[in-house]
């Protein structure tokens, strides 16, 4: 989905998003059914705990871990191939390092600060390709699913809440550069 914004060399070479820490490993995305099922298919030995709704999460264990370090792979990565869903990877995948948090009721779009090619654009092409082409897609499958919502984290931050005025961000946005 990201394809204006990263390309697929650029995510090959990294895979940060397909790696958890001991201390961040809620942060997994959220299994839909049917990556649920197709999981299953592919590794019969893997354990699941349910998340939200409708969704799954892997129990990961020692045996998905990185030696020598508290880091921990998603069990449907193949460090060779890449991801074994392919383009039916979780939807959450699809669209990271985008993510989207809900705070005081608000559904907004936010930036995790781990994807160092995404942080290098400038704020206005995210903000653009988000408006034209991602925010609506975004918002309503967060809508329809809302287990892929988190919780609001300072760490990472706010780039279009939901209903937002494109083009009074952009002005909101250059006055305060302006004053900086
Ligand atoms: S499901 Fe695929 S893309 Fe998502 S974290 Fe796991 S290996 Fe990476």
């Amino acid at each position: 989905m990201l394809t204006k914004l990263l390309s697929r060399a650029e995510c090959a070479a990294c895979k940060e998003c397909c790696v958890f820490s001991l201390y961040d490993i809620w942060e997994q995305p959220a299994l839909s059914p049917e990556n649920y099922q197709k999981a299953r298919l592919l590794l019969p030995d893997a354990e699941f705990i349910h998340k939200g709704q409708e969704s799954f999460l892997f129990r990961i264990r020692e045996t998905n871990s990185i030696p020598h370090s508290d880091l921990f792979l998603c069990p449907l990565l193949d460090t060779e191939k890449g991801c074994l869903l392919g383009t039916e990877k979780p939807f959450e995948c699809r669209i990271y390092p985008f993510q989207v948090t809900e705070l005081n009721g608000r559904l907004a779009i936010t930036l995790s600060p781990l994807c160092e090619v995404m942080l290098q654009k400038p704020v206005g092409t995210l903000l653009e390709v988000l408006k034209t082409e991602l925010a609506e897609k975004i918002f309503s499958y967060a809508e329809q699913h809302p287990d892929i919502i988190r919780s609001y984290d300072d760490r990472n931050p706010v780039l279009l809440w939901k209903s937002q005025n494109f083009e009074n961000y952009l002005e909101e946005l250059n006055h305060v550069e302006s004053k900086l």
